[in-house]
């Protein structure tokens, strides 16, 4: 238990693995966007897979590394370079992404999401801080946030610190005063821990922790977050 002597005004969350399942959205998309090239650049299908499409991603970003937080970016370049390797002088990218982002983000929330938050949302100020590319108003949770933060826009990617920062800067609050929730060790724990803030490590499927300085505190669900809120408001009395 961290000593409690700031009061908690806000929690950031993490978006996709948090506040819902993202890979079996991103595979669908991903089958989608295939169908989609099957139809206008054949070739395109016929030479890389959705797999292979998936891993051009991770090479446009190894060769690009400075590039690598914007997932957007990436998926729009990995396109553009399997369109030339097919040999198509002329790719409509645009329209390939869009086929993508919409199917990417129909997304089904977890079943405690609306509810915890609405509740925490009266008494905190509440934020989502994602590496990805979600579009909370296309999802239709913008309403319950003041802002979402994401990479692209920041330009660095959790766990580095300037989205934590940046966050802290617009809640007008001081890091010890911030809950950060997610569910990735690394970005979400460690980056969060670094930058000052509470963690709170999301384990939905149990998993063994994997190393190093372990969070502040576990939860399974986000409906655990009631109760752990108030123990730490508790302990500053
Ligand atoms: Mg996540």
């Amino acid at each position: 238990m961290p000593a409690a002597h700031h009061r908690i005004t806000a929690l950031t969350f993490d978006l996709d693995d948090t506040l819902w399942d993202v890979w079996p959205v991103v595979e669908r998309a991903e089958m989608l966007l295939h169908e989609w090239l099957a139809a206008r650049y054949p070739r395109i299908p016929a030479r890389f897979s959705t797999l292979e499409l998936r891993a051009l991603c991770g090479e446009v970003a190894a060769t690009c590394p400075q590039m690598a937080h914007d997932r957007t970016w990436l998926r729009k370049e990995a396109l553009r370079l399997a369109a030339r390797l097919a040999e198509y002088r002329e790719f409509d990218v645009e329209g390939a992404f869009a086929v993508f982002f919409i199917a990417r983000n129909a997304v089904e929330p977890f079943a405690e999401v609306r509810p915890t938050l609405q509740r925490l949302g009266q008494r905190y100020r509440l934020a989502t801080l994602s590496n990805g590319n979600a579009d909370l108003r296309l999802i239709g949770l913008d309403d319950l946030f003041v802002f979402s933060l994401n990479a692209i826009e920041i330009g660095a990617a959790k766990p580095d610190a300037p989205m934590f920062i940046e966050a802290c800067r617009r809640l007008a609050a001081r890091p010890e005063q911030i809950v950060h929730v997610g569910d990735d060790p690394e970005h979400d724990v460690r980056g969060a821990a670094d930058a000052g803030l509470r963690t709170v490590w999301l384990n939905r499927n149990g998993r063994a922790w994997p190393g190093g300085p372990t969070a502040d505190a576990e939860i399974r669900d986000l409906s655990e977050l009631d109760a752990l809120l108030a123990d730490w408001d508790a302990e500053r009395a």
